[in-house]
């Protein structure tokens, strides 16, 4: 990952290339904290290249200034149309370029505005995926690509811009880009390698004493204990046991209680419900939510909140065997309710159950659950944006909102008392999957039944969100790190 510097802290040697992104509407170095000469120089480079800011333009040519060796024009298009994922497939463009260069230190002048957001908001966020572009996980290749790396992105302020203000957010910036990786890390590891076990692990390693959470693991026997029905049912098929983990950041007199709950099964063939074999292999990213979760849990932890927030973590293998659950079983959750399992892939809100069960001992103010819940939630959005659904409406909207805002799009579907009547079963208190219609509300449904009383409460389906099959929107192949900016956003908001 390339470290981020300002621009003035330029290594003695100079820049391997100056990259400079540009709309079609503005001129970019007017808006950048250049010295007179400097402008003067780049504005006579820029009239010689004519480069127009067409959305994928990249013209480069010998850099005028002492600071690098060459200067790349990166179009980002119509500066009103200016997307984050617009500003992330620009940037991705940068990583390309100066890959096949071999381009170790470049300079980064990110002068164009991403729509509808503040100066400030756009600055940190354009900064953000900056941060984010030289993305890969290679973690399981025998020869990395380390050559190709870039080492150094050297940040050009913006016009009024002063060091202090760009320190800060780039401070920022690396926090949210760190916990954004970590996330992708977690979610790109395959089944093989990032089991149950090896996640709360990983979480103790990452979260417990360096960052400074108290993490606690619930395994087989204390599931048993808890009466945690419907995380052990799922995991019944597998060799792989079962876990809760608990990570708790825990100020002194906390002003509320948040508690996060993210779906981790780290690999779902669907159990005796078998999904067919084509792209099974994703199914590796079914504990996305789980990923985003933890990440949040370690940054939140860095973020000095006067609240608690508690990360919840159900984790399972799904696979089918002798011992499997089957279609027809019934079993009972931690709160005593009994579910008719029609389905064994919709496994994921048997985990949420007991975890959303569970949550009430922290007396939780709000609980959001991040999960790879349904495919009927891909079918409705795409992969633009996570379903939400919950019992508060004003905390709903404030997700949509920051979701614009972040580049995590959410989307408001509702949850009417009736859908729960589609999870009517003849023998028990509800069945876990309904017929084809609304599968993500009624997945929805499902979950409230578990949600203590008194919490507000939203579910964020990131089942199209988490993972990118191809490169689109500018996003890497494999996990996205979906919900890490919006909710650590959305926990800075809280502060405030
Ligand atoms: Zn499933």
């Amino acid at each position: 990952m390339a470290d981020l510097y300002q621009y003035r802290e330029t290594p003695d040697e100079p820049l391997d290339c100056l990259y400079i992104l540009q709309s079609t509407s503005a001129d970019p170095l007017d808006r950048l904290e250049l010295s007179a000469k400097e402008r003067k120089a780049l504005k006579q480079k820029m009239k010689a290249l004519s480069p127009r800011g067409d959305e994928g333009e990249v013209i480069s040519g010998e850099c005028p200034l002492e600071m690098a060796h060459r200067v790349t024009f990166i179009g980002v298009g119509d500066e009103k149309k200016l997307t984050h994922a617009t500003l992330r497939e620009a940037l991705r463009r940068v990583v390309r370029q100066a890959t096949k260069n071999h381009e170790y230190q470049i300079g980064i002048a990110i002068a164009v505005r991403i729509k509808g957001l503040a100066e400030s908001e756009s600055r940190t966020f354009a900064l953000l995926e900056a941060a984010l572009a030289d993305y890969t996980f290679d973690h399981f290749r025998s020869k990395k690509n380390e050559f190709d790396k870039i080492d150094g992105l050297h940040v050009v302020p913006m016009a009024g811009e002063t060091p202090e203000e760009l320190e800060a957010r780039l401070q920022r910036v690396r926090l949210y880009a760190n916990s954004v990786r970590l996330a992708r890390d977690l979610g790109n590891r395959p089944g093989n390698d990032l089991t149950p076990e090896a996640l709360a692990s990983t979480a103790r390693e990452v979260c417990g004493d360096e960052a400074g959470l108290r993490v606690t693991v619930l395994g087989p026997k204390e599931l048993v204990k808890e009466k945690m029905g419907g995380i052990l049912a799922v995991s019944q098929g597998s060799e792989e046991s079962p876990r809760l983990i608990v990570l708790e950041h825990r100020p002194k007199k906390p002003k509320k209680s948040i508690v996060l709950v993210g779906k981790g099964v780290t690999f779902d063939a669907g159990g005796i419900s078998l999904k067919p074999a084509k792209d099974m292999g994703w199914m590796k990213y079914d504990m996305c939510g789980a990923a985003t979760v933890l990440a949040v849990l370690w940054a939140a932890a860095q973020l000095e909140l006067p609240f608690k927030v508690v990360g919840l973590i159900p984790s399972a293998e799904n696979l089918p065997s002798g011992t499997a659950l089957k279609p027809g079983d019934i079993i009972t959750m931690a709160n005593g309710k009994t579910v008719e399992v029609d389905n064994t892939d919709a496994e994921g809100r048997l985990l949420l159950g007991d975890a959303l069960t569970y949550a009430e001992r922290f007396h939780p103010d709000v609980i959001i659950d991040f999960a790879t819940l349904t495919g009927a939630c891909v079918v409705a959005l795409g992969h633009e944006a996570a379903g939400a659904m919950g019992n508060d409406d004003e905390l709903l909207e404030a997700l949509v909102r920051l979701g614009e805002e972040v580049g995590e799009r959410v989307w408001h579907l509702p949850l009417y008392d009736e859908y729960f009547s589609y999870l009517k079963s003849e023998w028990a208190d509800m069945k876990n999957a309904g017929s084809r219609w609304g599968g993500a509300v009624t997945a929805g449904a499902f979950l409230q039944q578990f949600v203590p009383e008194k919490a507000s409460w939203a579910h964020l389906d990131v089942a199209g969100v988490a993972w990118a099959e191809r490169e689109r929107s500018g996003l890497p192949v494999g996990a996205t790190g979906f919900g890490v900016v919006l909710a650590l956003s959305w926990l800075e908001q809280l502060k405030r």
